[in-house]
């Protein structure tokens, strides 16, 4: 079937009497099979990406515009009187939480893109992340059954599946393959768990709560599921290809592990080669050494898997014999590199009970990445600093990127229209190309503000549909969407509208641009302190937007189920990026980068990759504030005092509207909770721990500077303009180009 063939069938397609479902699936099923056509093996090296997230969205258009149909099965469809946005009503698989799973599904688009083979592993859950509502200004969580719409962009691979084995059951592993489409069709793999009731739990869900026992070895299971299926089915077809020429398999494969849930695999790659194919265990350590590279996204120590080994013990016990063993060649090693005994304890693999599968992967994996230059530095002198010391080219930076296909073409096609007209089509295959979008002259400002007032006002309309609340296209749209965590400081921004609020009504801030302030974010089912954080943003929401004093300068919106297909309009629509995470503690960020590249001015702190974003664009096209790395390390060594910032009566007033009565948290006490975080702080963590108070101030000049540089509609535009021009450097392309060269080797 080629191209023509493809539009051909689908004009015959018989819409009569068929539900959005039906077509969806219909067209869907025609698709594959045109895009299927052109899959054929390969047979050089290929790179592996353990994930347990991918957060790949909505694949309808997103495959269409790869196979390079959109367009005509748009017209095809309008001539049968179909709006294809009507497929809008399938709903996102949210098989991840954010910007960790999201990268996952970047760089499988960018490789399939680049024609280079890289493949994805991971799980089918059968329910992804919660769907949100927002009932009474507090977090509902609802499954997420998006198997309910089908499935037609995978399939499924009964004659492949395969046998996990833990002490107390066994479990198959149903391998469901969606095919990548691009220069290349790569595949993503995800397993499904099937057998006993007590088995498919283990792809019912993604993150099972782990606060309990079963929690958490549900959660093990999990790493360890699709860990050793991805591992079990590699090494067997390479001895079907190869033979046990086990010293090639490195020339034939590399995997990545992509943060510290697989790797586990390293432990079952051992244990298989030893127990099953009778290799000698230092040689299979070798090769494993020669295998895995690992990525580490995170700093905060609740993201570092470590496990009790009673767990371990019970239900992988010849997992948990491998790691102790891989402990024991680890401080052997250490000590002949001449590691004195406070840098083994710091390195170590098992100790006191406990794996620790960050030093796991750091042991064995050829290369470790930091995803952002800060992040990875942090690396370097922090987190992994001894085994920097004596594994000084281990280490290397690998900053994130986005896929500019989903997060550019798809999203915003007036935006690429213009810079087809503009600088040419070649950007869309290229994307370095962009850069000529810095000679622009005064009509292409002119052409860029009337794009984004268009997308402004698709997405204002949607918010409206969508939310209920209504805002004006002439406002200037701020936006913070990512998950719900406090080092990504929303509560930060929920105080500098409260004070930007009252300083509005007292008549102290008159020149004020109307603005509304976009919040999107999921809270953890469990993480308390967040979901109070969302209560609170609700209700400011509901305080300022019925304020007829200061509605028609302010409004709040907190969108409901931000997910991919909601960021993909808010990125479009939005002038201002909020990217305000406590220094140090946000690895990269990705969103940072979806906004720059439609061409929103970022105001945030210097953390990981707003720095980048700021090198490529300008200090002087951005809005940077806040405290540095730096200045909050001696900061925390001098002693940091928040209640002192109380005697500023603004952050006063915004921070006590906490426990002053001004809100109502439905008496659950949960403000004062969040109060009480600020103010004094709990047994694990000390008072504002993340550094609310002390960057609060110059956050909210720096707000207030950007609603007045606004006022000069064109410079504001320019700005916005260049950080476009200069955005190419964040595609996941870039990214994927690098890990290819410096990791893979493909
Ligand atoms: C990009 C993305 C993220 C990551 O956002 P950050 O701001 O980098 O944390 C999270 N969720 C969704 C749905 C995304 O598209």
């Amino acid at each position: 079937m080629d191209k023509i063939k493809f539009i051909e069938k689908l004009k015959e397609l018989d819409t009569n009497g068929k539900t959005t479902l039906d077509l969806y699936n219909e067209i869907s099923l025609l698709a594959m099979k045109y895009g299927m056509q052109s899959a054929k093996p390969f047979n050089g090296k290929n790179a592996y990406y353990l994930s347990m997230e991918f957060l790949i969205g909505r694949s309808f258009y997103n495959n269409l515009l790869e196979l390079g149909v959109l367009e005509e099965t748009k017209c095809v469809l309008a001539e049968k009187g179909i709006d294809i946005n009507v497929f809008e009503e399938i709903e996102d698989a949210a098989l991840g939480n954010g910007g960790l799973g999201r990268l996952a599904a970047c760089f499988l688009d960018s490789a399939a893109g680049l024609g280079l083979p890289l493949h994805g592993y991971g799980i089918r859950y059968k329910y992804g992340l919660f769907k949100q509502a927002i009932e009474n200004g507090f977090q509902v969580e609802l499954p997420d059954d998006w198997q309910r719409f089908g499935d037609p962009w995978s399939i499924r691979r009964d004659d492949e599946k395969r046998l996990i084995e833990f002490a107390d059951m066994k479990v198959y592993a149903v391998p469901y393959d969606m095919p990548v489409f691009g220069k290349k069709i790569n595949r993503l793999r995800l397993f499904q768990a099937e057998g006993s009731a007590e088995a498919e739990k283990i792809s019912e869900y993604l993150y099972p709560a782990d606060d309990t026992e079963d929690g958490k070895i549900l959660r093990l299971r999990q790493e360890y599921f699709f860990s050793a299926a991805a591992v079990g089915e590699l090494l067997e077809g390479f001895v079907g290809q190869h033979g046990k020429d086990f010293v090639k398999f490195p020339e034939f494969n590399v995997i990545q592990l992509n943060d510290t849930h697989p790797v586990i695999a390293i432990a079952e790659f051992i244990r298989l080669l030893t127990k099953k194919y009778g290799m000698d265990f230092a040689d299979a350590l070798i090769l494993a050494k020669q295998t895995f590279a690992y990525t580490n996204h995170t700093i905060l120590p609740e993201a570092l898997e470590c496990w009790n080994d009673d767990y371990v013990k019970k239900i992988l016990p010849e997992i948990a014999d491998i790691m102790i063993k891989i402990g024991e060649y680890a401080v052997h090693e250490f000590k002949e590199l001449g590691c004195r005994k406070e840098q083994i304890t710091d390195m170590a693999i098992y100790s006191e009970g406990r794996f620790y599968m960050a030093n796991l992967a750091v042991y064995i994996a050829k290369t470790v990445n930091g995803v952002a230059a800060l992040h990875t530095e942090i690396l370097k002198n922090k987190l992994f600093s001894t085994a920097h010391k004596f594994y000084p080219h281990k280490l290397q930076n690998k900053t994130n990127g986005i896929t500019h296909r989903r997060w550019l073409e798809l999203c915003n096609k007036e935006l690429s229209e213009l810079l087809d007209k503009t600088i040419g089509r070649g950007w869309r295959v290229d994307i370095t190309c962009l850069e000529r979008f810095n000679d622009f002259t005064e009509e292409t400002i002119d052409e860029f503000i009337q794009v984004k007032q268009t997308k402004k006002e698709q997405l204002l309309k949607y918010i409206a549909k969508a939310e209920g609340v209504k805002i004006s296209a002439d406002f200037l749209v701020f936006a913070q969407v990512k998950r719900l965590h406090e080092y990504k400081r929303q509560l930060m921004t929920a105080f500098a509208i409260l004070e930007i609020y009252y300083a509005i009504k007292s008549g102290e801030l008159r020149d004020f641009t109307p603005s509304v302030f976009i919040f999107g974010a999921k809270s953890a089912p469990a993480y308390k302190r967040a979901k109070a954080i969302i209560k609170f943003i609700n209700e400011i929401a509901a305080k300022v937007n019925s304020d007829s004093q200061t509605n028609g300068k302010l409004k709040v919106v907190f969108v409901q189920n931000y997910n991919v297909s909601y960021a993909e309009k808010i990125v479009a629509g939005t002038d201002v990026s909020l990217q305000v995470s406590t220094a140090g503690l946000e690895a990269s960020g990705t969103g940072n980068m979806k906004f720059m590249m439609n061409g929103a001015v970022t105001c945030g702190t210097m953390d990981g990759a707003n720095i980048e974003i700021v090198e490529k664009a300008g200090k002087e096209n951005n809005y940077i504030f806040g405290a540095t790395v730096e200045e909050l390390a001696k900061l925390k060594e001098e002693g940091y005092n928040p209640s002192s910032f109380l005697s500023n009566a603004n952050h006063k007033k915004a921070v006590e509207s906490l426990i002053d009565g001004t809100f109502s948290d439905g008496g659950s006490g949960e403000f004062k909770e969040l109060y009480d975080s600020l103010t004094a702080g709990a047994s694990w963590h000390e008072p504002d721990n993340y550094f609310v108070l002390y960057d609060l101030e110059c956050y909210v000049n720096t707000l207030i500077k950007v609603c007045r540089d606004y006022s000069d509609k064109k410079l504001f535009a320019q700005k916005q303009l260049i950080n476009i021009a200069n955005s190419a450097y964040f595609s996941s392309d870039r990214t994927i180009k690098e890990y290819a060269k410096d990791i893979w080797k493909i």
